[in-house]
């Protein structure tokens, strides 16, 4: 069955403002963003109109090693 990208990905700041690896990011995109938005860290706040960390990843880790671009 055809699965729907996530709906907040036009905003998700993970892609515009944290430098994450080009490997990571693909992976994150083919598994969570493209498939299983459900399942992410991130949109899990967002239904809650929580905070999300600028750097969170969609498996509930913070990525301390991620810069974050201004
Ligand atoms: S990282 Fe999570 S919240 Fe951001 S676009 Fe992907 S699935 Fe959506």
């Amino acid at each position: 069955m055809e699965r729907t990208v996530c709906p907040i990905k036009p905003t998700c700041v993970l892609f515009s403002k944290v430098d994450l690896l080009d490997a990571l990011k693909f992976n994150i995109e083919t598994y969570y963003c493209k498939r299983n938005f459900e399942k992410c860290a991130r949109y899990k706040l967002y239904l809650l109109g929580s905070d999300i960390p600028p750097n969170l990843l969609p498996n509930d880790k913070i990525c301390i090693q991620c810069e974050t671009k201004n």
